[in-house]
């Protein structure tokens, strides 16, 4: 007998001698580790996020998240009084042209990107109502575009730092308004929360949904999870002629109940498994590029100062295939550890 069997034939003379004392019978699954796992899909965020998602990792992975719903109908201080708003300094940034035809119109925390097609632009978030008018208007004076052109404006979700300026562009320019059907629905519900933001409801977003302008396509996402109507998209743009894809993400911290096993549980998985779709839609479209509509998740300002001295060398918003799909192992990761956490409540 080698020692293989020898081991083998041991280990099954003590099963044997085990279920004979009923010990076998009795045992069941180890209890899970909690703790363990949570470990692990926080290091798998950690790892995906590298130096380049660290604003994300830390918003979603470290921070303290709300716990809940917004259920309140309130007025915005800024909105009952302007003059309360955020001092210039804390949000003003230099616009950009950052591709042939996408320019940054956002602020240093929040976005706002202008795609110009060959008949007319289309407006992705609109930031809040107080700094709108200096940021997109002023800002597409600024880099040459004009803002009467902007044909189709996207609302990635009904938050006040990215439904600010919806109201203002629908009724100057006559601008269509895109939302998911969920967030229209909150716009119409709180009419105080949203005053002056509020557009008239236009264009019901559904997944795939394709928003074409002259020669440019963009492909609407449906990404449940921060609000319940969140929207994503793909689309292209080109650098200095050279085709290239870019994924859009439209929504990024836990604004939904989590607080509580029923319904945080399930509502991490909707989260989950939209940034799934988001992700398989930017494999499918070989994303390079990922944007965000927080600067402070893909560092879009600091891109914009490093474009400046970019010359003949590489796009500092391209971060390649791979980078694209980090940046949503990033978030997946980050909705499994706190998923996991509400697991754990449950567990006997
Ligand atoms: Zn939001």
């Amino acid at each position: 007998m080698n020692r293989l069997a020898l081991r083998i034939g041991t280990a099954l003379a003590l099963a044997a001698g085990l279920a004979g004392t009923g010990v076998l019978a009795q045992q069941t699954k180890p209890a899970r580790n909690f703790d363990a796992e949570i470990r692990t899909a926080v290091e798998s965020a950690k790892t995906a996020a590298g130096f380049e998602f660290l604003g994300t990792l830390v918003r979603i992975c470290l921070l303290p998240q709300s716990g809940g719903e917004n259920t309140n109908d309130t007025l915005p201080d800024y909105v009952a009084r302007p003059a309360s708003a955020p001092a210039r300094e804390t949000w003003y940034a230099e616009p950009a042209k950052v591709f042939d035809d996408l320019y940054f119109v956002g602020g240093k925390i929040h976005s706002s990107w202008a795609l110009t097609t060959s008949q007319g632009i289309i407006l992705f978030d609109t930031i809040y109502p107080y700094n709108s008018e200096e940021l997109i208007v002023g800002g597409m004076k600024r880099l040459g575009l004009n803002p009467g052109d902007i044909k189709y404006v996207l609302i990635s979700h009904a938050h006040a730092d990215h439904i600010g300026g919806a109201e203002m562009l629908q009724k100057r320019y006559g601008a269509r308004i895109v939302m998911g059907g969920a967030d229209w629905q909150s716009v119409e519900k709180y009419p105080n929360r949203y005053k002056t933001m509020a557009p008239k409801r236009d264009i019901v977003a559904t997944d795939g949904m394709k928003i074409t302008l002259g020669d440019t396509t963009v492909t609407i996402w449906e990404t449940p999870g921060h609000t319940p109507g969140t929207l994503s998209y793909t689309f292209a743009v080109r650098d200095k002629g050279r085709p290239v894809n870019v994924a859009y993400s439209g929504g990024t911290a836990f604004n939904f109940v989590n607080n509580t096993p029923n319904p945080g549980i399930q509502n991490f998985q909707t989260y989950i498994n939209s940034q799934r779709h988001m992700a398989e839609q930017a494999a499918a479209t070989r994303a390079t590029v990922i944007l965000s509509n927080h600067s402070e998740f893909d560092s879009a300002v600091n891109k914009n100062r490093m474009l400046a001295g970019r010359g003949n060398g590489p796009h500092p918003f391209e971060v390649g295939a791979d980078g694209v799909q980090r940046y949503f192992q990033v978030m997946q990761g980050c909705a499994r550890a706190a998923q996991l956490r509400l697991e754990q409540q449950l567990a006997p």
